[in-house]
């Protein structure tokens, strides 16, 4: 019997992607799979039922749930969709662990098979899955977009027959995935582009994309090529610094997070009010909690003639592409699972293992299970 992989209509709020686009469902039919879709599931990012060949359609998610053996999905499945799953089904996005205990709990009790993106190693063979990846540069490039709409400055120099207009000055916070991205972005538009991240190997990335490292004299590398968290000590070491950088800014992108902890506050009050009025602070942090003191996640709060942009799912205001890329990660992850339309996975592929949240009844992400059962 060939493996049925399914994709519903995302139903969670704002999230306009979709885990399966035409060109991966038509790869996985190659392949020798079954392709079941909730009728509408691509819509609102723009793929029309009509763009998706030789797939088979469902009217309800609770029919795609209850028919797939693999499941697709962007956003976490909630506990009434884990509990319609067939039981032993493989079920591959976000699962956002450790803000939905009850939903890992009911993975693990249904028997489910469930791999977290977000577990996914950042190894040079898994690059192409590395779904953090894909959606991140997508939000630093549309973090980048938000500022200059909200700024009544032209990020670019300009020589005009009415005078010379001085660039913007944009400060990048976090020069990560996302980070880098909104660097290149900002300086494409041509803004004067300054950035400042922990990790040591970010200086030379930045000055490569033609930006200005801030050197606050602290560095922070931690495990596995991310940050650590910082000192008392060098916290205030780099609030000395950056303060001067924010306050010199037009606009302040900041993207700066730790796994596993809220982002770090690294834009305080006191330096929002250092800001020129009519400057503006994306804050893509700000599910996390916010990298800026004054942001609140899904709002635009004005402090003091200051825009702070509550950032949240970024990429899903990009759902063409930002489809286009998931869905071209998770056909990377599962293609080696899948032969001759059958499903097998090898446990001894680090990629399989370390990005396995449950599985045969229990939670095998050990992080996970430490913090949700002790
Ligand atoms: P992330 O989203 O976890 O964090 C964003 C950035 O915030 C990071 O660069 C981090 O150093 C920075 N940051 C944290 N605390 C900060 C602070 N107090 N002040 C300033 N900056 C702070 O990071 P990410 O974009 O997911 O990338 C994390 C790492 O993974 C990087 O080393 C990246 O190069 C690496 N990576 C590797 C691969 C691969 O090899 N396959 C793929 C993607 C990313």
């Amino acid at each position: 019997m060939p493996v049925t992989i399914g994709a519903l209509r995302e139903s969670a709020p704002q999230e306009t992607r979709v885990s399966l686009v035409p060109e991966v469902a038509d790869k996985l039919l190659q392949g020798g799979a079954r392709v079941l879709l909730q009728r509408g599931a691509g819509t609102r990012a723009q793929f029309p039922d009509s763009t998706y060949k030789n797939v088979n359609w469902a009217d309800s998610g609770e029919s795609v749930l209850e028919q797939s053996d693999v499941v697709l999905t962007v956003q976490p499945l909630s506990v009434e969709q884990i509990q319609r799953l067939k039981s032993g089904a493989v079920v591959v996005g976000y699962m956002q662990p450790y803000a939905r205990p009850a939903e890992v709990r009911a993975l693990k009790e249904r028997g489910v098979t469930s791999f977290a993106v977000e577990f996914i190693p950042r190894i040079s063979r898994a690059q192409s899955m590395d779904a953090l990846s894909s959606q991140a540069s997508i939000a630093g490039y549309k973090a980048v977009l938000i500022a200059a709409n909200q700024l009544q400055k032209f990020l670019p120099m300009l020589t005009t027959a009415a005078g010379t207009i001085r660039p913007s000055m944009v400060l990048v916070i976090g020069a990560g995935v996302a980070g880098l991205q909104a660097i290149a972005t900002a300086r494409r538009l041509g803004a004067v582009v300054e950035a400042y991240d922990v990790r040591s190997a970010t200086r030379e990335q930045v000055k490569s994309l033609g930006a200005k490292f801030v050197d606050t004299g602290v560095s922070a590398d931690g495990a596995g090529g991310y940050a650590r968290e910082l000192t008392e000590d060098e916290k205030r070491k780099q609030q000395e610094v950056l303060d001067s950088r924010i306050a010199a800014a037009d606009a302040v992108i900041t993207t700066a997070s730790v796994p596993g902890r809220a982002a770090p506050k690294i834009v305080s009050r006191a330096a929002v009010e250092r800001m020129r009025p009519g400057s503006v602070i994306v804050d893509i942090a700000a599910e996390q909690g916010g990298n800026c003191e004054l942001t609140v996640a899904n709002e635009i709060v004005e402090h003091q003639g200051v825009k702070i942009v509550g950032a949240v799912n970024l990429s899903s205001t990009l759902a063409y592409n930002a489809s286009e890329m998931y869905a071209r990660n998770l056909l990377n992850f599962l293609k080696p699972a899948i032969n001759k339309g059958e499903l097998s996975i090898d446990w001894t592929d680090e990629v399989f293992a370390q990005s396995c949240l449950t599985r045969d009844g229990r939670i095998s992400h050990e992080p996970t299970r430490k913090a949700l059962e002790g």
